[in-house]
């Protein structure tokens, strides 16, 4: 059974998921799940993101380009 990576929400509940991607953006998703929530965690095949913790997931990233964009614009103090 599919479990939220983040928050362990069953796929089950009546709440959308998302499988992990298997392409490049996988390692996004890896880091994110590690970042916000469990550093030492890996995904297994039943690893999902319900739609709450997918919106965080956006956040997250949308913070981290953020980031680096101020950091190549040399804007950090
Ligand atoms: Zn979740």
């Amino acid at each position: 059974m599919a479990r939220c990576a983040i928050c362990g929400t069953r796929s089950t509940q009546g709440i959308k998921t998302s499988m992990f991607p298997k392409d490049d953006r996988r390692t996004q998703w890896i880091a994110a799940v590690r970042a916000l929530d469990k550093p030492n965690w890996n995904p297994t095949k039943n690893s999902v993101l319900c739609e709450v913790c997918f919106i965080v997931f956006i956040n997250w990233l949308f913070t981290m380009s953020m980031k680096l964009v101020f950091q190549q614009a040399k804007m950090v103090s």
